[in-house]
């Protein structure tokens, strides 16, 4: 027993979002060095070659030459079992990117120094914030020229509409990046780049009461780091460790993922702040991390591994329990009890066939077609669902129709069953049926996911008509008289296959116009499931 709450309290699993380019798989793949779970052995290794080992283990992708999936890579550093889910960014950024951050327990925030909060960051961000999880910033790339660092953190305090308090504070940057002052500790590491790809290397640490100090970095950056230390003393938030667990103050870092610095203090700072698995919300109250039941929820569905078979595989995250090879769990919504066959995970970049895991972890397992986003699965004798997983909205939509009319029954049977899989949400016209559907998507790439595979698995062939809706609200309120409802020009009034009613706008400010011409209205960005 004791080895059970070991086995979870070591756990940490955690997202990290970036806008691309930003460095995340660079500080992944140093994070994933650290833990000896690869050994670059003194050579960086391009971003290609982690991507594709990363990416390797689906046919799929290598075949459409695109990656529609989002990995989990799980290694161990200094006693602690490192869960990372991997935010597809990019253009095959899609709602599973949104859907990986309900599986984490914490988000690491990586924002590129010279270019500050970049519209991808903003999105994956707000739902960060909606969930209320430590969000832990890492500004990379200091060794290029970046931004006046006051104004880094004021421009994440604004956008972003968090707190932050920097544990370290940067000495420069670019050419003249001279390290970082620890705020904790009183200590500053000189920066070198000698560190490139290893994880050994010296690292010189100088007290900030150290003349020696002063002669490293030069008088004028010793003046400006004194200066700036007594501003920021008495400016910025105070470290509070409840705030951050709440979501609402962001630990700020400074670091350069490639040259391999701040990166090591990074995780060990972030590792001692994060929590182990938090509980999870369900119908029936938390579900505590630690209970002897196994619990699950399924938060993506990767869809045909194999090409032969509609196999499809169910990411889920546990969220309570050990997991057991073979172990018979009672599906909730398909008011069923299963085997879990084959379950698997990545370790590190490889894929394994896994005999047992614990909450927190993350595992993937065969899906004869029966699951769906957001379901749960557990051992507990009393049946709970778990909260669903919001739908995210679109921000880009078509109207779909089938070439050849006399394959409707294939057409409906293939766009369900990829909206099942979440790729894709479908409407209708608010007076309509399904011959015609409008599809929204959050990435734009997943039309053509979605034209790929209604040829080769469905054999549909579709037309796709791009609309010019960018922006999609749904109505809270239940009463709401539809035909009243006066909007703006560019709005259209649709529903989902629940009948529940939608609007859509081309422009932003059109949902703040429709909201004043229509009082009580309430409208939401995220839809239930
Ligand atoms: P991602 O798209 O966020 O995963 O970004 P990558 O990790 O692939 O990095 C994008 C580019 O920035 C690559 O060419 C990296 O080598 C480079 N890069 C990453 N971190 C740093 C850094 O700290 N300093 C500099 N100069 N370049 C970096």
């Amino acid at each position: 027993m004791a080895d059970f709450r070991k086995e979870i309290e070591k756990r940490r699993t955690f997202a990290i979002i970036s806008h691309p380019d930003a460095g995340k798989t660079t500080l992944t793949e140093k994070f994933l060095l650290y833990g000896g779970a690869i050994n670059l052995a003194g050579s960086v290794k391009g971003k290609a070659t982690a991507r594709h080992a990363v990416s390797d283990w689906m046919e799929i992708e290598k075949e459409r030459g695109i990656s529609v999936t989002s990995s989990v890579l799980q290694f161990n550093y200094g006693g602690y079992c490192i869960n990372i889910l991997d935010t597809p960014g990019h253009q095959d950024f899609s709602e599973d990117t949104y859907r990986t951050l309900m599986a984490a327990d914490s988000a690491v925030m990586v924002i590129d120094g010279s270019k500050g909060v970049e519209a991808q960051t903003r999105k994956l961000f707000k739902v960060c914030v909606m969930r209320h999880i430590p969000i832990f910033t890492f500004i990379n790339k200091m060794d290029r020229d970046a931004n006046d660092t006051f104004d880094l953190l004021d421009e994440i305090e604004k956008e972003l509409g968090i707190a932050t308090c920097p544990v370290n504070w940067p000495i420069g940057s670019g050419k003249n990046f001279k390290g970082v002052y620890d705020r904790n500790t009183k200590k500053v590491m000189l920066f070198s780049d000698t560190l490139k790809g290893t994880k050994e290397g010296e690292e010189k640490d100088f007290d900030i009461n150290d003349p020696a100090l002063t002669t490293e970095i030069g008088q004028e950056y010793r003046d400006k780091l004194d200066e700036e230390i007594e501003l920021l003393d008495g400016a910025s938030a105070e470290f509070d460790m409840d705030l951050v667990s709440r979501g609402e103050l962001s630990p700020v870092f400074f670091g350069s993922a490639l040259t391999n610095f701040g990166v090591e203090t990074f995780l060990k700072h972030f590792l001692s702040m994060t929590t182990s698995p938090l509980p999870r919300n369900s119908d029936k109250g938390l579900i505590d991390p630690f209970g002897s039941d196994f619990s699950a929820f399924v938060f993506k569905i990767q869809a045909n591994m194999n090409k032969n078979h509609r196999d499809r595989i169910a990411f889920m995250r546990i969220c309570s329990g050990k997991f057991e090879a073979g172990m018979e769990v009672k599906h909730i919504q398909g008011g069923k009890a299963i085997r879990l066959s084959q379950p698997q995970q990545l370790m590190a970049q490889e894929r394994k066939i896994i005999e047992e895991a614990y909450a927190g972890d993350i595992i993937g397992v065969f899906d004869p077609g029966i699951f769906s986003i957001g379901d749960t699965l557990t051992t507990a004798k009393d049946n709970f669902e778990f909260e669903g997983i919001p739908t995210f909205a679109p921000e880009h939509f078509a109207r779909v129709r089938q070439v050849d009319t006399m394959k409707r029954k294939q057409f409906v049977k293939g766009v369900m069953q990829i909206a099942q899989e979440g790729a894709i949400q479908i409407f209708q016209e608010y007076q309509g049926g399904m011959e015609e559907i409008i599809v929204g998507v959050v990435g734009v790439l997943q039309f053509d996911v979605l034209k790929y595979r209604l040829e080769n698995e469905y054999n549909v062939e579709i037309r796709l008509e791009k609309l010019p809706y960018e922006h999609i609200r749904w109505i809270e309120n239940k009463d709401i008289d539809m035909d009243k409802l006066t909007g703006t020009s560019d709005m259209k009034k649709i529903r989902d296959l629940k009948g529940n009613p939608l609007l859509l706008f081309v422009n932003a400010w059109s949902v703040g116009m429709t909201l004043d011409r229509n009082d009580g209205l309430v409208l939401s960005e995220f839809g239930k499931n």
